[in-house]
């Protein structure tokens, strides 16, 4: 291992873990938003193709409208943006209306936090560290939306495909060759899949977002991890999915996001590695 950061690894470790709950509290405005824009841009789509005019309204994007609360539209104090701290501050609810903020902002940064620090512990003070705390953020991001809207936007998974080329043309967690094979391979996978069972059942049992997120995952970890990626990522989705069934808490044919499940199963290849981490896991 070697490590270029000139510094302690205890050190980087806490750095680490201080940028992990920043990024993952910029992460809880991301998921919240994105899914939301982009509706916005498909009605958008709707009326001018109806020839229709815009609404008029202010901009929604990820720098404006700061910080607000979605109920009552009263802005977040300075204090209250404090990651974790912000929240128990507030404990839990906003200051001028008192509806409650949820669980997702603690979670997600706490999340973040805690993954960041185990990249930095598993990687050293290096630059792979870095590439891997990128990684987890755009995991963190894919894996809420995707459960919360059952979408796997564009704009992250596309990135995320050409960064895991970018950082393997230095060897970083496989080979370039592997790399480039395993984004194809993850991609034509699962849209032989969609594809047969479409054919066969004459439903969608996936979303096309789905086999853009296996082409990521292929491109950062190559061919060789995508039969543990897809198989522990199923197993795991098959538990979920039938325990959320048997409980009644999703109705049967009802199509689960995919998307949390290969995030996980990439979560847990990139901070346990290999064959032998995921059968750790599984087992
Ligand atoms: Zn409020």
């Amino acid at each position: 291992m070697w490590h270029v950061f000139d510094m302690p690894l205890g050190v980087f470790i806490g750095l680490a873990a201080l940028a992990g709950l920043f990024i993952g509290s910029w992460l809880t405005l991301l998921t919240h938003r994105l899914p939301r824009m982009m509706e916005r841009e498909w009605q958008a789509q709707c009326l001018d193709a109806t020839g229709a005019a815009r609404p008029a309204g202010g901009a929604y994007g990820l720098l404006s409208p700061a910080s607000h609360c979605p109920a009552c539209n009263a802005p977040v104090s300075p204090k209250g943006r404090i990651p974790i701290v912000g929240w128990i501050l507030l404990r839990g609810r906003c200051a001028a209306c008192s509806a409650p903020i949820g669980w997702r902002y603690p979670v997600i940064e706490l999340l973040t936090c805690a993954l960041f620090a185990a990249c930095a512990w598993r990687f050293g003070a290096t630059p792979i560290a870095l590439a891997g705390m990128g990684l987890s953020a755009t995991l963190v991001a894919l894996a809420w939306i995707d459960f919360e809207s059952t979408l796997l936007p564009d704009v992250l998974t596309q990135p995320l495909l050409w960064a895991g080329l970018l950082v393997n043309l230095f060897d970083a967690f496989t080979s370039l060759q592997m790399a480039v094979v395993g984004a194809v391979a993850g991609y034509l996978f699962l849209w032989v899949i969609f594809h047969v069972f479409r054919l066969l059942t004459g439903r969608e049992g996936m979303g096309q977002g789905d086999f853009k997120l296996l082409a990521a995952l292929g491109a950062w970890f190559g061919v060789e991890a995508l039969p543990m990626l897809l198989l522990s990522a199923s197993l795991v989705g098959v538990l979920i999915g039938g325990a959320l069934t048997f409980s009644g808490r999703a109705s049967r044919g009802q199509p689960l996001p995919f998307g949390p499940y290969l995030a996980l199963a990439g979560l847990v290849t990139l901070l346990l590695g290999g064959e032998q981490g995921l059968w750790l896991f599984m087992s």
